[in-house]
């Protein structure tokens, strides 16, 4: 397989939240096919589902990988696991530890269990935002910029959270 650039996009509200996305960060990082390009500082982000849980916490990674789509999604899927995620009925529930492939190069995925770009992706200003902090000049897999994509979707306001220093700051 050839390398192949992802974006993925990280989110956490429960069980000190910056602390599963430097550890998901870093486990990413640590896997044999996976090399952790850059990430973005973390954000925070009023819940998008019910609202009787926490604020998020968000951040958008940028990665090089050879595995194909479906086995990174097993991979992200896995390291949920290892930090605790349960999978409840409620839609949106809190938890500790979300990964989303939001794009996989130009690719158009329409799978039961995968789809790509993530469907949520352009109306989410927890993912644009972060992604355009570390891609400002990235252009989308439908041939339009992510700029365009920013000034679409609806801006409510993000906290970018001081306290992060940026994964590519730390290790150059
Ligand atoms: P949302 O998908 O709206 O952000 P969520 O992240 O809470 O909600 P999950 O329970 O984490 O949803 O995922 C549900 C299913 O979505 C997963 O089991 C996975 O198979 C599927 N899925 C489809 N496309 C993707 C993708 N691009 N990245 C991650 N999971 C995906
Ligand atoms: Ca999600
Ligand atoms: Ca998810």
């Amino acid at each position: 397989m050839p390398f192949s650039t992802v974006y993925i996009g990280l989110g956490s509200n429960i069980k000190d939240p910056s602390s599963q996305i430097q550890r998901a960060l870093q486990s990413l990082d640590d896997h044999d096919s996976i090399k952790l390009l850059a990430s973005a500082h973390l954000y925070s982000s009023a819940p998008m589902g019910p609202k009787n849980q926490p604020d998020y916490t968000n951040s958008v990674c940028k990665i090089s990988t050879n595995l194909p789509p479906i086995e990174l999604l097993d991979v992200t899927q896995a390291i949920e696991l290892e930090h605790g995620r349960e999978r409840k009925a409620e839609r949106w529930g809190p938890r500790t530890l979300d990964l989303d492939i939001l794009l996989y190069d130009k690719q158009h995925i329409d799978t039961e269990r995968l789809v790509i770009p993530h469907y949520g992706m352009a109306t989410r200003e927890f993912v644009l935002v972060p992604l355009f902090e570390i891609e400002p000049d990235l252009i989308m897999p439908d041939d339009r910029p992510l700029s365009a994509w920013v000034a679409e979707c609806s801006l409510v306001g993000l906290r970018r959270l001081s306290t992060h220093r940026n994964y590519r700051e730390i290790n150059n």
